[in-house]
């Protein structure tokens, strides 16, 4: 194995004192700690925001009068020392929850593979939920000390931009990332080259390249193939998530299963046990099957030990919304892999064989990560029990109940998505080590110690900090581009940091519904336009480019956005991401849902929107189920759906919308308020929310239950087999 060194792209030249900015900038704990945060914007708070919170850019761009000043700037140098002495002493912890826990496993680590991260919104290797689990997930492996490696890829372009044209048509813009102003860091060979790994696919062989992101103590492995080695189409791989051409899509996908195990290897990483999130990483289950039969072992053999080290969890509880290749393509893709394997063709593609709606076969992508993972998990437990009798003809003898999938429900990095201030008062009320008791139900009771006029007064300073950001966006946007001026009307600039706020962002995708609230538009005027009690929508989110039928109802909610007679309260915010979405769930007053039921697998925004206190109001689906619990937000419809025709539903359930706005929120916004004009019943929902949910739906309670659930039995069985293979060699 090659010695491996690390290059940061872009040496600053920093004062000495604060020479270690350079250290938070390249390691992203800076991410999920205000304080640090604070630093920069201390000293640039202009650059800062024009930065889009990228502190490599930043520190690559800011004016050195600046930080010659920050330098004699006593209270700077005050908040710079402690954070660094915070950071050093979670860099150097040596007694974490997992040391603690699990002595035994102090030399394992954990591969954890997805096909996108989301980390941070200057960081575009992600495109919605998927990528943001994967991204807590790190996070707080890091802060329980899991040893925990990702893999996974820098795209060139990420996921598009989005624009919205003036007709309301969702334009999708490539920006291509900047390399050199990303906390990537290059891994070198001891001879200054670096490192790569290959795949060989029919006819050509795909080098990539490994970059390394720093996430506190975790690290995350980026693959990249946009290098000069590679054929001209080869170099695209990388280019952007989720394209729909399924031969660059097997590609990306050999390169993350097989290419991710090889560059673990190359790296001199041997992990004692490995987790899929979602399927499209599942080849990585042959290249490990490959390893033991170059060294001996039939196939079967192979799949006996390293079922028992993989760990797969399912996302997708539409059949049509799974990983699947037509068989030419795996013919052309995998045949040299099947005789390396000792495998026929039949038996190769009898492994992960799907039968399609038109008859023909397939290969599935999830059907390969289940046949070859012993743990196997669904995201909440309405998507379990859909998982198990979606995946039931698996297992044919198995009754539905018995079909080895278990759920572990979703979380969120509570630090990640927390309000600065909403944590502040964490501090003073709940005590200044609050973030050590995240999953401790009486650590959540003690909310009530917060008075209801400070926790308003937080609330309401999160809410005109949303609208406040969104009027600078339309304003810059109306100044640099050229858009009509109803446009910046439907951005947001007219919104009333002192109305009823409901928002609803997430991906628009047609059974996420994001159109039910204009199923009645006369009602939803009534709503909005009521000038005592006014009620304001902001929506945001994208649609796949290939999803027609999504574009069009976004097109619909913009249309809307866009009618004078709302008088500018609903607003469409464009280009969805990470900085929108913590906006957004820290300042509305109520985070609108809306999935036909059992198509949401878990959800995660309104974890985030719960921990803020903004209230919840949607169907019983995914997490919301679990989590709802009569007092701390509101349900649309019942527990089970009434009727098997879904336009009939959509009928029911918009009915059930107005019916709850009209009656049970909009008066307890407005109507029940005290002498001092704090709406108190509300305020105390608030807390019920946070008090109920803030832990439960907390990444700190899903990585222990992955831990106790899947992670330490498919570790032990890693150490047996480590043992099994030293006694054999
Ligand atoms: C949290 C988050 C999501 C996931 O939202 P759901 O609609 O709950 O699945 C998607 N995109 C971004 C940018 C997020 O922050």
């Amino acid at each position: 194995m090659a010695k491996i060194k690390r290059e940061e792209p872009i040496k600053f030249s920093l004062p000495r004192r604060i020479k270690r900015l350079e250290d938070l900038a390249y390691n992203l704990w800076w991410v999920w700690n205000p304080e640090a945060q604070r630093l920069f914007k201390e000293i640039d708070a202009l650059l800062w925001e024009s930065s889009y919170h990228n502190p490599v850019a930043f520190l690559r761009d800011v004016e050195r009068a600046l930080l010659n000043a920050a330098t004699n700037d006593r209270y700077f140098l005050d908040i710079y020392d402690r954070v660094m002495r915070e950071f050093d002493r979670y860099m150097g912890e040596k007694d974490t929850w997992f040391s603690e826990t699990y002595p035994d496993f102090s030399d394992e680590l954990m591969a954890y593979f997805s096909f996108e991260f989301g980390l941070h919104e200057s960081l575009m290797v992600y495109a919605g939920g998927l990528g943001i689990l994967s991204g807590d997930h790190l996070k707080e492996s890091s802060d329980l000390g899991i040893p925990l490696v990702g893999v996974g890829f820098v795209y060139t372009y990420g996921y598009f931009s989005q624009r919205i044209s003036e007709d309301g048509w969702q334009q999708a813009d490539n920006v291509p990332i900047d390399f050199d102003a990303l906390p990537l860091i290059r891994i070198l060979d001891e001879n200054d080259e670096p490192v790569k790994i290959r795949i060989d696919l029919p006819g050509r062989k795909v080098f990539a390249r490994i970059y390394q992101l720093n996430v506190g103590r975790v690290k995350l492995y980026l693959l990249h193939t946009n290098i000069p080695e590679n054929d001209p189409n080869d170099r695209h791989l990388t280019d952007r998530l989720y394209i729909s051409d399924l031969e660059l899509r097997i590609s990306q996908e050999i390169l993350l299963g097989m290419g991710g195990v090889r560059a673990l290897r190359a790296l001199g990483h041997e992990p004692t046990a490995w987790h899929m999130n979602e399927g499209h990483s599942a080849f990585l289950t042959l290249e490990r099957a490959l390893e033991y039969v170059e060294s001996g072992k039939t196939f079967e053999q192979a799949v006996d030990i390293i079922k028992k080290t993989n760990i797969f969890t399912t996302h997708t509880p539409v059949p049509a919304g799974n990983d699947e290749f037509p068989l030419w393509l795996v013919d052309k893709y995998f045949v040299q892999v099947w005789s390396d394997l000792g495998l026929s063709r039949d038996d190769f593609i009898n492994i992960a064989k799907i039968k399609q709606s038109w008859g023909g076969d397939a290969f599935s992508m999830p059907i390969l990560a289940f046949k070859l993972s012993e743990h196997k998990n669904a995201v909440s437990e309405l998507h379990g029990q859909v998982a198990r009798q979606m995946w039931n003809f698996l297992w044919p003898d198995k009754e539905e109940d018995d079909i080895p999938i278990g759920y572990i429900t979703n979380g969120i990095h509570t630090e990640t998505w927390l309000a600065r201030r909403t944590g502040l008062l964490f501090s003073r009320y709940m005590g200044a080590d609050w973030q050590d008791h995240l999953d401790e139900p009486e650590f959540w009771a003690q909310i009530e110690n917060i008075p209801d006029e400070a926790f308003w007064q937080v609330r309401q300073h999160c809410k005109r900090r949303l609208v406040a950001y969104i009027i600078n966006r339309g304003r810059q946007k109306w100044q640099t581009a050229n858009v009509h001026p109803v446009q910046t009307i439907a951005s947001g600039v007219l919104l009333d940091p002192y109305a009823l706020t409901i928002g609803f962002a997430r991906r628009f995708a047609t059974y996420k519904r994001g159109n039910l609230i204009l199923r009645d538009y006369d009602r939803l005027l009534k709503l909005v336009t009521d000038a005592r009690k006014p009620v304001q929508f902001i929506f945001a989110g994208k649609a796949h480019p290939a999803d027609e039928p999504g574009k069009q109802m976004i097109q619909e909610v913009y249309r809307a956005v866009k009618d004078a007679r709302f008088g500018g309260r609903l607003a469409f915010l464009e280009d969805y991401d990470m900085n929108i979405a913590r906006y957004m769930v820290q300042g509305v007053d109520v985070w609108l849902n809306t999935p036909r039921r059992t198509r949401e697998a878990s959800g995660t925004s309104g974890m985030k929107a719960a921990l803020n206190g903004v209230l919840n109001f949607s169907v019983l689906d995914g997490w919301w189920r679990e989590g709802y619990n009569g007092s701390n937000g509101w349900a649309i419809g019942q527990d089970v759906d009434l009727y098997a025709d879904p336009q009939v539903q959509d009928e029911a359930d918009a009915l059930s919308l107005y019916d709850i706005i009209e009656n049970e929120i909009v008066p307890l916004y407005y109507d029940q308020r005290s002498g001092d004009n704090l709406p108190c019943d509300w305020i105390a929902r608030m807390k019920e929310s946070i008090r109920t949910l803030g832990g439960q739906f907390s990444t700190r309670r899903m990585l222990k239950e992955y831990m106790t659930s899947y992670y330490d039995s498919a570790m032990h069985s890693g150490i047996e087999e480590r043992n099994g293979k030293e006694k054999a060699g």
